[in-house]
Formats: C-alpha cells, structure tokens, sequence
C-alpha cells in the first residue's frame, strides 16, 4: 500500500470546536498508526467569516492538544501553500480546464433570478435546484453579458443519470443519484471556488489517500466525486465520522456548555486527558482499559474500530478521566500548573507566604477533589478563611464531649509536626482517652474548619501548624 496521507481542513471562522479537534485528531491518529502524514490545511474561502486570528487559535490549540503535523499551515512543505486564499491561481487552471471541456459553464443569473426560481419548485412541490438555464447560453448571449459587465459565477455540469459510489470506510457502501444534484456553482462570481471545488483539488495535489472527516459532509461528497471524475483524477478513501451529539442525544451546541477547545484548557482540562476523552467519541480500544497515554492510542487506533453511531458528549466521563490525569501527576508538577488559577484566588498571597513545602502539601491535600485546575481556587479557601461552623459542625461541637480533647490537643502538640507525627499524635489522644477514632477526628475538624467533612486532617493541621490550629480551637471554643 501507498503510505498514507491525510488531512485536517478546517475553516477558520471560529474557535475550534470540540468537533473539529475530534476529527482532526483521529486524522493524527490515523496518520501515526499507519506511519503516513498529516496535513494541515486552511480553507479560508469563506472571505466574511475567515479571520487570521482563528486560524492561529486553531494552531495553537492543536499543538497544545499534542498534535503534530509534516505538512501544513505554519511547517511549510512541498505542497503548499497551505491557505486556500493563497491557492487561486491553481483553482483558476482547473476551472479553464472544465470551461475548455464543457464540463462547467458560466451562469449569469442574479440573486433574484435565482431566489424567484426556487420559490416556483417549493410551491410546486419540485426538488430545489438550478435549472440549468445558462448551460445552453450561445456564444453571442455570452458576449453580451460579458459587454454589460457582468461577472458570471461558473456551475459545474452535473452529469445526467449517473450513479456515484462511496465505499465509505466507516458507513460502508453510500450510493448517490446525480439526477438529486442541480448544477452548482464551482467559482463564485467574485473569483472565489466553492468549498466542494477548492477540496478536491486540494486533497488531489496534495496527494491526499484517506478523507477522514465529520458524517455532515457526507452529503457534500457526491458532488466532489463528481468533480474528481472531471478532471480525471484520482479519488480517494472516505471515512465519515459520526456526529457528536449533547447527552439530550441533540447535536452539540453552546447549550451544551463549552465547546471549543480553548475553553477547555482555560478550565483547566490537561491536553493528555482531553486527548483521551476525544479519541473515545465514536473509537474504542479493544481491551476494558479506557485511560489511555497518547501512545497506547496511537498504537491501538483503527479505522475499523470507529462506530458508525453518533458519540455523546458526557462531561462527566471527561471530568473522571482528567481526574485520572490529575492523580498522577507529580506534586510540583501540579504545583506549576496550578499557578495560572492559583492568582485569580483571592487567597493567592496567603499561599505563596507558605513555604515551598507546605505549598506542595496544600496541593496534595486537595488534589483528589480537584476535577480540573481551576477548582484550586475554591479548594484553597478551606486554608485561610476562618472556621465558621456550619450547622452539622455547631451540632456536633455543642454536645462539648471534647473539651477535654482539645485541652490535650494544645498540651501535646508535637514539637515536629509533620503529616505523620500529627496522625500518630491523634492516634495517641485516641488511645489514651480510651475513645473511637471518630470521637477525636470529627470534633477537631469541626473545630477546625467548621464542617463535618474535607481533606485530610493531619494534612490540615500540619500546614496550619500549632498557633494556627490553637488560635481556631479557642475561636471555635467560644
Ligand atoms: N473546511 C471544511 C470544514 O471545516 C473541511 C471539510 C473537509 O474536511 O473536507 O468543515
Ligand atoms: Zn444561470
């Protein structure tokens, strides 16, 4: 087999969706598994919406993800340039070359003309498409538009009752009738090719064998299969990946909450666990294990293994597997991560009088309830507002059993106070009050923090340290 070559395409009229960071991944995948290349295109025809500023939040998002690419946008290659706006001059060729052929046409229709045409197929119940009107223009009717100034859009002859096949790698055998496509327009008046045109040369120069790409353009392939069959080129692979639909089944949408990717990662998602999640809409890995390193992925991913059935977006799974993610990193890893948020905190300052140390052990303290990093700034608070017993806390605390605890608490408190010695402290009141566990721990962490539950305690207590922890226990006494 050729080595293969595929490509992400995207527009560059918005952020990148959670969508188009899933297709552009499984082409990433796609491409390492088989040991092909990936490309990286801009389709930027669409002159209103396309902004400059998309395209590199595109960039960058990819690369933060982990994606890499050999051809592209912002690495260069043999192919290039990568911009379709930057491509005009070779769309012109092949355009010249289907005029010359009779395979496309100019059509001087106006909008209006148009508008009024589909309106007549509505109401007389008829499929909506062109006419075809200006296929059959003689040269004179030509020279007499052309006299006036007008600039024709050019329409692609669509062959007449012909069948179009794709042997979809992921939906299987799709057939299409050309009698349901009217001629469409390959070049826009203003010099501009369709998106349907600029693709297929694109995707044919730049020696592109597998189109891995969203089920919505699906609908769009005949059309190019077409335009492929024209101009005598090659056509290849498809595989058409299903939609990602919000857990109401619909398709997702801001409703949903986020859904570009920079949004994620301002939350704080890591870019290993967001890559998992992803590569899990609409794959999955033989075995049961589902918390997979880039890697594995790469190693395990197949084609054949991408489900025809739409992929839910369930934030929650999203959430569990970043927190897998956040489990494992190393503490002072976590610690740099966490900067960012850590200084929209309003506690920031207090944090950073910590030594490193006890910095480390705030975040190992907190680390299994953190979902992703910007909840240290909430999980932070526990550490520096005062205890204000909430009403389970005050319940337990009025019962005043533990008076005597906290007399020996303040006596005994250990002259070396880490995590350890303080566990084993506890355990020693325990012991010698001759009380349970709970009877020691639920009255001091209520003291403490004001609430039955929270992180761990001799972790608290050791950061806090023993004038801190007396100074709360005479607070809470009173
Ligand atoms: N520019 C198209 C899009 O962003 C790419 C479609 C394709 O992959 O062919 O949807
Ligand atoms: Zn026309």
């Amino acid at each position: 087999m050729n080595k293969v070559k595929v490509r992400f395409a995207p527009s560059p009229t918005g952020p990148l969706h959670i969508g188009g960071a899933r297709s552009a991944l499984f082409n990433y995948l796609y491409a390492l598994k088989t040991g092909g290349d990936l490309v990286l295109r801009i389709e930027d025809t669409d002159l209103e919406r396309s902004r400059r500023e998309y395209e590199e939040e595109i960039v960058t998002s990819l690369r933060w993800l982990g994606l890499s690419w050999q051809e592209g946008i912002d690495t260069g290659g043999a192919n290039g340039p990568y911009r379709q706006t930057e491509r005009l001059d070779t769309y012109r060729r092949y355009t010249e070359q289907l005029l010359a052929e009779d395979k496309a046409y100019p059509c001087y229709c106006s909008e209006e003309e148009l508008e009024a045409e589909r309106q007549e197929l509505l109401a007389a119940g008829e499929l909506v498409r062109y006419s075809g009107k200006c296929r059959t223009l003689s040269a004179e009717e030509i020279a007499v538009r052309a006299a006036q100034g007008i600039k024709p859009a050019i329409r692609f002859q669509v062959p007449d009752s012909k069948e179009f096949v794709v042997d979809d790698l992921v939906r299987g055998r799709v057939v299409f009738h050309s009698d349901n496509e009217g001629d469409f327009i390959i070049v826009k008046s203003d010099g501009i090719p369709t998106y349907n045109f600029a693709v297929v040369i694109d995707d044919s120069l730049m020696g592109i064998t597998h189109i891995v790409r969203a089920e919505e353009h699906l609908s769009n392939t005949p059309r190019q299969l077409m335009i492929y069959q024209a101009l005598g080129l090659a056509i290849p692979q498809f595989a058409h990946i299903s939609l990602i639909l919000g857990e109401d089944r619909q398709k997702m949408s801001k409703r949903h909450g986020a859904t570009s990717l920079i949004q994620y990662r301002e939350m704080g998602y890591l870019p290993d666990a967001l890559f998992n999640f992803l590569s899990l809409l609409g794959w999955s890995p033989e075995g049961e294990e589902e918390i997979l390193k880039p890697e594995e992925i790469a190693a395990a991913f197949s084609l054949e293994r991408v489900s025809k059935s739409p992929a839910v977006f369930n934030l929650e799974k999203l959430n569990w597997i970043n927190q897998q993610y956040i489990k494992k990193l190393e503490s002072t890893e976590l610690l740099s991560m966490v900067q960012p948020y850590l200084a929209a905190s309003e506690h920031c300052q207090e944090f950073e009088a910590y030594d490193r140390s006890k910095q480390l052990l705030i975040i190992e303290t907190i680390r299994d309830q953190m979902v992703c990093l910007k909840d240290i700034k909430q999980l932070i608070d526990i550490f520096f507002i005062e205890a204000e017993a909430d009403d389970e806390a005050r319940e337990l605390l009025a019962t005043g059993s533990a008076e005597g605890v906290f007399d020996q608490f303040a006596a005994g408190y250990p002259e070396a106070d880490a995590p350890g010695e303080i566990k084993a402290f506890l355990k020693k009141l325990v012991k010698d009050n001759k009380l349970k566990p709970k009877d020691v721990y639920m009255p001091l962490r209520c003291a403490l923090t004001g609430q039955m539950h929270g992180p761990d305690l001799p972790n608290m207590i050791s950061i806090w340290g023993r004038d801190e922890c007396l100074r709360r226990l005479n607070q809470a006494r009173k």
